[in-house]
């Protein structure tokens, strides 16, 4: 270290405070400031005039000329290596963009090979020393040719200290993709946006803060041919370099299947991770599910792999049997889809430049104007023709229960508690629920259609401007929308969400998105006093009712609980596919065939339970009004009378906690068994038509029928939705704060409807 004056000093460099001259006044006077020998200190200034600017321990001080040259400091010379990599598509610039950086004129051109060589140069900046290295064209790191192979090795076995993209910025969608898993390896990274001339010229513009803030990676707009952008480059270079420890990672979501897969992957993984250490675990996983060759063979001969390959092969035998499609192919696709939504948000154009089949259905679809009704068109659309086609199927079973009834009643002793059991009980109980699986299949059927074809991935984009209105994200809009299925998946896809505070105001809302269980609830109801043609409307009403709730419930709870910005992350625009038949099937099958084991099981039980309740104690002989449970329904009616229900209805509620479903089959029984003998005749919805009160007033109106329908829509989640809130809060407080204020919410609405309703007379 060499020792020089401060007013000698260069600007921007570390400087170790050494020995001040001039005698004890000045030395005082100094070290009173705080300029004690072996603080370290860094000259701001260049110019040779004037004051001496200096920062010491943060603070900027500025002091005359004559001053600083009595203090004498040492200058930390610290030599910096750094070697980097110039990686990127053929042709996309890259020994363009070397050859500036390094300044050694080399031949630029595009004869094939003509990079398999590696080339190197070195330059000098600031201190640092940069070492580039030219690395022959690719597409991706599945290495297949050899200019991959010896790009790829080079990358991961040489390890440079940063990567350079060079990126083809006027073919864009393309060319991330090899970025997408360059981002993978978690090493610095830099994308230079080259060819920007042509770019502009198309009327391209790339909003970069957006891209950091969203990616967390730095972009350098240059021209290769015209040495432009290239001292950016260097200084950007350096300071990612630099800052590399604060670099966040930014992975891409592979969606709940290919994520558990890869989960599985890295767990299995990680338990020989000092023999993989070279790569990152979940890159290396995504390199197996992929089937990556080289990758096995290097986990082959470094550990004992028999466990690893065997997940691996599993894992993609799943993925294989779930999408009837290779996972590299699912795997592309999701890539794809993180970078087109990217790009949507950070592109904007203004010339016409040619566009693909699914840009072109974009541009209506995502549309600021036309997207959102063309969503409500498409939900509306959905409702209706799962009414529409599934009303004969629904008769047929209907038909079917009645003539096993009657069958299986004729075999059991007139009157007895058996043959109630039965026929009533168990027939009449899990049949009312069996009755309505083809709209429960046809839900999930549509669901998928709107999954697999990639349009549910647009709702999010749509909805994104309005969902940050809400203090939430578009994302948090997918699981919202798969509650219309089932609210434990959905759940459960809220781990996409990386911010702690979006994920639990996206669970804690997700159980007013009205579930699949609780249609038949509403077809019942629906059907029984509403007229045909309104039905549809009806059924619509409800499900918008519900997200509107979730919207203020969204609002309120980021206001007061989890107050804080939503944090910023990619929202996917997978390319559009035609979704196959076997896929929706399966899908349908998977989804639907938990509804049938449900019946089976818990709703069962439960119409057991009910029924018995119902029928005993014995002596009641057959009254049902002095039954168990009249008691216990009875008991509650005070609370549920404001809202025009009667104990019947309370008993239902209540046996709905275990499963949305059973609400249905406890009405079953309980109409079934007040009916006495002729019940086969007449269906559930004429049962529910024909009920009094004890003075003779009807129970349902078509306004009681709504409240009930509104109250069901918003009160407690079922317990197996408990119990996933409680898993993925990771806490008992947030169930049960979710637990009672739905049933909160839901007494407050059913009230509203119902008296307000009667005051408008109807
Ligand atoms: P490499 O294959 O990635 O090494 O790409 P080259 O550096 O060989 O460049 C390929 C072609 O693109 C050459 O004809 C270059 O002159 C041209 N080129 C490179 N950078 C730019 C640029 O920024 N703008 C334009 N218009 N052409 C460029
Ligand atoms: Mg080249």
């Amino acid at each position: 270290m060499k020792k020089i004056r401060l007013s000698d000093a260069r600007p921007h460099t570390e400087l170790i405070l050494s020995e001040i001259e001039g005698g004890e006044a000045i030395e005082k006077k100094l070290t009173d400031m705080g300029l004690i020998p072996g603080e370290g200190i860094s000259k701001l200034d260049s110019s040779g005039k004037g004051p001496v600017i200096f920062l010491l321990k943060g603070a900027k001080i500025a002091i005359g000329r004559g001053m600083a040259d009595k203090i004498i400091v040492e200058e930390k010379i610290i030599k910096k290596n750094i070697t980097i990599a110039l990686v990127g598509n053929p042709n996309s610039g890259k020994t363009s963009i070397f050859n500036n950086l390094t300044g050694t004129r080399q031949h630029v051109g595009n004869y094939p090979g003509v990079t398999v060589e590696k080339k190197e140069g070195s330059l000098q900046y600031g201190d640092y020393t940069i070492r580039v290295i030219d690395l022959p064209g690719i597409y991706s790191l599945t290495a297949y040719s050899l200019d991959e192979v010896v790009a790829r090795n080079f990358i991961l076995d040489a390890k440079p200290d940063l990567i350079v993209d060079v990126v083809d910025s006027s073919n864009l969608e393309r060319n991330l993709y090899l970025a997408t898993q360059l981002m993978e390896l978690e090493m610095p990274l830099v994308l230079a946006f080259n060819m920007s001339d042509i770019a502009k010229l198309a009327g391209q513009h790339i909003d970069e803060d957006a891209f950091l803030r969203l990616v967390g990676i730095k972009i350098v707009h240059t021209v290769g041919t015209k040495n432009k952008g290239t001292s950016q480059l260097l200084k950007t270079i350096v300071e990612t370099y630099q800052q590399k420890d604060r670099i966040e990672k930014i992975s891409i979501n592979y969606g709940r299947e290919i994520e558990d897969e890869l989960l599985k992957l890295s767990r299995s993984l990680a338990k020989k991770e000092a023999l993989i250490k070279p790569y990152p675990l979940r890159w290396l996983a995504i390199k197996l599910l992929e089937g990556d060759k080289d990758m096995a063979d290097f986990v082959k001969t470094k550990v004992q792999a028999e466990e690893i390959l065997k997940q691996s092969a599993l894992s993609r035998n799943h993925i294989k049997s779930i999408f009837a499609d290779d996972p590299e192919t699912i795997i592309a696709d999701r890539r794809y889809g993180f970078i087109n939504g990217m790009l949507h948000e950070v592109i904007t154009r203004t010339a016409e430049s040619h566009l693909k089949a699914s840009d072109m259905i974009d541009r209506v679809v995502v549309n600021r104007i036309a997207g959102i009704p063309i969503f409500l068109g498409v939900m509306w659309l959905m409702f209706k023709s799962i009414f529409v086609l599934s009303e004969k199927p629904m008769e047929w079973i209907e038909h079917g229960q009645i003539i096993t009834a009657a069958f299986v009643s004729g075999l059991l002793p007139q009157g007895s508690f058996i043959q109630g059991l039965i026929v009533d009980g168990i027939i009449g109980g899990v049949g009312s629920v069996l009755v309505f699986i083809p709209i429960i299949f046809m839900l999930f059927f549509c669901m998928s259609i709107l999954e697999d074809s990639g349009y549910m991935a647009r709702i999010a984009f749509i909805v994104d401007k309005f969902m940050h209105k809400i203090g939430l994200h578009g994302r948090s809009f997918i699981p919202m929308l798969l509650g219309f299925g089932c609210n434990v998946p959905a759940i459960m896809a809220t781990r996409v969400i990386e911010s702690k505070k979006d994920r639990l105001t996206t669970i804690l809302i997700n159980p007013f998105m009205s579930c699949g269980a609780k249609l038949p609830i509403y077809t019942l109801l629906i059907g029984a006093f509403f007229s045909k043609n309104i039905s549809g409307n009806v059924l619509f009403s409800l499900y918008f009712l519900g997200f509107v709730m979730a919207i203020i419930m969204a609002k309120l709870l980021r206001k007061f609980i989890f107050t804080g910005e939503s944090a910023p992350f990619v929202m996917e625009l997978p390319p559009y596919r035609i979704p196959t038949l076997r896929a929706l099937f399966t899908h349908m099958w998977e989804r639907g065939w938990l509804y049938i084991k449900k019946a089976g099981t818990v709703i069962l039980l439960g119409c057991i339970l009910i029924w018995s309740l119902s029928a005993l104690p014995l002596h009641a002989q057959g009254d049902l009004s002095k039954s168990y449970i009249a008691k216990i329904g009875k008991f509650i009616e005070p609370v549920i009378k404001p809202l025009g229900f009667d104990w019947k209805i309370g008993t239902a509620l209540i046996s709905g906690i275990v499963a949305k479903e059973i609400v249905v089959g406890t009405l079953g029984v309980l109409y079934g068994a007040e009916e006495g003998g002729d019940k086969s005749s007449l269906s559930l919805r004429n049962a529910l038509r024909e009920d009094r009160h004890p003075d003779g007033r009807r129970v349902f109106t078509p306004l009681a029928a709504y409240a009930l329908m509104v109250f069901v829509l918003l009160y407690i989640p079922c317990l197996s939705t408990a119990a996933v809130i409680r898993k993925e809060s990771g806490s008992w407080g947030w169930m049960f704060f979710s637990i009672s204020y739905a049933t909160l919410m839901a007494w407050i609405a059913a009230f509203v409807i119902y008296q307000g309703g009667r005051l408008l007379g109807f």
